[in-house]
Parts: structure tokens; sequence; C-alpha cells
């Protein structure tokens, strides 16, 4: 997998003229080679130039962590006293254009242009994103493990098997924090938990507000896998809201306008529609219902190895959805004060129509606990 992921970024790099890679922290290097930079001062760095071996420059007393293939990278190690820009700069070979990693600490990025004062950047995203952009049958398997787990702990929330009423929401939020953890992900990347005025803040931080009676309970959860091997898997992401009690009527109708709005966008998103078109049909819906004025977001994230991260659904994205893109369809309405209310699926473009793979009812769950 590793080795034909990596012949992939060589054709691209020649495809796009760019002459070495060079990937830090972030979600670009695991995706390569299986090992995930810790974000330190001390620089880890992996060198891809166009012709000769890929390096991993990292502190020395981190080589330990890393599970070798030398078929891929060999491994320069820099003592405390070295300077591992040198390192970098001695894998590089020649310079020329080089592409790197859209997380790496501008530090870095800024100690190496003094040092190879003639290349020309490009960020990482332009050769390695593109390609991590289209998943391939076993990555569409792994997202599909992860949105399964978040899944069976929404349909706990929606059967009032996860009480809400007399707890904090951080609480509630810790609660499904351990549930992730027990559905096999490595860890959790958040458990928003939103209930009565507070669902009308998209990104919520669950807090001290105790959960009542009557209020809507937003909540958006997911986190990352772990390969058998121990390399980072794939992430989840799910938004189900319930009522803790019999909803008013006003919430009901907006809340059914908005899953018809959900359910739409997801029809829409066939391969070859452009991503901004796909946010436009359920803005369009909401619209009819006059709650377009309150979808504050835009539908959609790729999703991968990265929670968020290309292909964006967001007006202005022109770029067609390819065959093998995963992404959130996500729409939401938020009126401050109030209320608000989001549903949330993974979905992959495929030649046979959009597939979802979270199937939780969409349902507003009325929960009585
Ligand atoms: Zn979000
Ligand atoms: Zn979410
Ligand atoms: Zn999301």
């Amino acid at each position: 997998m590793f080795t034909e992921r990596l012949d992939r970024v060589r054709s691209s790099m020649a495809t796009l003229g760019v002459d070495a890679v060079l990937l830090s922290v972030g979600s670009d290097l695991p995706w390569l080679i299986g090992y995930e930079a810790m974000a330190l001062e001390r620089l880890t760095m992996l060198v891809v130039p166009a012709d000769g071996p890929a390096t991993l420059v990292i502190p020395a007393f981190e080589v330990p962590r890393v599970v070798e293939r030398p078929d891929l990278f060999r491994i320069d190690g820099w003592g405390e006293t070295d300077d591992p820009i040198d390192r970098v700069v001695a894998a590089l070979g020649a310079s020329g254009r080089l592409a790197i990693g859209d997380h790496t600490w501008s530090r870095f990025l800024v100690e190496l242009q003094r040092a190879v004062p003639s290349a020309t950047w490009t960020t990482a995203g332009e050769v390695v994103g593109a390609l991590r952009e289209v998943k391939d049958e076993a990555e569409i398997a792994a997202l599909q493990r992860a949105a399964s787990g978040v899944d069976r702990i929404a349909g706990a929330l929606q059967r009032g098997e996860i009480p809400l009423i007399g707890r904090t929401e951080a609480d509630v939020s810790a609660e499904l924090s351990r549930r992730i953890l027990a559905e096999g992900h490595a860890r959790v990347n958040f458990a928003i938990v939103a209930s009565g005025s507070n669902a009308a803040s998209p990104h919520h931080h669950a807090g001290d507000k105790v959960i009542g009676p009557n209020e809507v309970v937003l909540c958006d959860f997911g986190g990352t896998t772990q390969e058998a091997d121990g390399t980072p898997g794939y992430c989840s992401d799910i938004t189900r809201c319930v009522y803790t009690g019999s909803p008013p009527a006003e919430f009901a109708e907006a809340y059914g306008h908005l899953q018809e709005a959900q359910s739409l966008a997801v029809a829409a998103a066939t391969v070859g529609t452009a991503a901004g078109a796909v946010d436009k049909v359920a803005r369009d819906r909401l619209a009819l219902a006059d709650l377009d004025q309150w979808f504050l977001h835009r539908l959609g994230h790729g999703i991968g190895v990265e929670a968020h991260e290309e292909p964006y659904l967001v007006e202005g994205n022109d770029e067609p959805l390819a065959a093998g893109n995963a992404f959130s369809i996500e729409p939401g309405f938020y009126i401050a004060d109030r209320w608000g209310a989001r549903i949330e699926d993974i979905v992959v473009a495929t030649d046979s129509g959009p597939r979802a793979l979270n199937t939780a009812s969409h349902d507003l769950a009325i929960v009585e606990a």
C-alpha cells in the first residue's frame, strides 16, 4: 500500500514539476509511510526527492518509534547538537521547486527558505492532498468501519440509552468520547453536545449547562481509528439531534425541512457534479422554508485520515466530485437564543451513485430520559 502511494506521489511530482516533497507534522506523512511526526520543536521531516531515495530526518531518540520500511525510506537520526535543517538540505539533492506539508511549522519553512534561497515553494496539498482526495476500496472500507462505530453510538442516543436530562453537556460529551474509543477508535476528535439554545452555535463547546426536559440536544462526534499495524486510520464524523420531550410544532416542522434538504443533497452528490452545486441543493431546499438564512456554514468537508480535508462542499468550489471522494453532508439551521439542528452523514461518491456510510435514522428521536 505505502509503496503504491509513494509511486503515485512521485508520478504526480513529475506531472506538476515538483523536485521534492517535504512532509512533517500533519496527515500526509502517516498516509504516505505510516509514521506520524510528533508536533514538537524538534524537526521530523520526510524528504522525497523526484529521483533518489526518500529520507526520514528525525530526532535520533525517536527512531525506535519508527516502523522501518527500508524499501520506502532511509532513516537519518539527528543528535541534540546537530542541525536538522542541514540534514534536510543534504537529503534534498538538487533544489528547484519544493512542496512542503501544509501543517509544517512556519519556523522550519522559514529556516529552509534561508538555507535554500534558490528554491521555489508550493504546498504538499497540491501533490499529496490531491491524491488523498480519491479513496481506494480499502480506504472506503476503513471509513465504513469508522462510520459504523459512531452509527451504533447514535443509535444508542436515539433509543434513550444514553441518559440526557439532568446531566451536564460535558458529562454526556465524556460518555460519547468513551463510547467512541470503545468502538475501536484510537482517538476522539470531538464530541459536541449542545442543548437548547446552545444548539444555535455550530461548534458549541460542551459545558456545565445541565440538559433539561423539552430541549433539542445536538450531538456531533467522531474520532480516528487505527490500523491493525498501529498506523493512523480513518475518521468518523456524525451529527444527530434528539429532543427531550415532544418538540414544539415549529421546531418539528423546521427539522422536517432540514431532513429533506439533507437527503436531497446526498442524492445530488453524484460523480461529475460540482462540489459547490451540492451545497446549493441543500441551501435552495432550506430557502423554501425561509431557513437558508440560518444555514451559517458550508455543506460539508472531505474526510479521510484527516477529519476535515479536501474536497470542501462550499459555494464557489466548481471542482466536480470524483469517484472515491468521501465527504460530509451536514446542513443545519442555527437560530440565536432559540435552537438549532444539524444532520450529518459521511458520503462517498461512486460510479453507481452517492453512498452514505452512516445509516442511523435521520428522524428527530424523542427521548424522555
Ligand atoms: Zn464542524
Ligand atoms: Zn461533525
Ligand atoms: Zn463534519
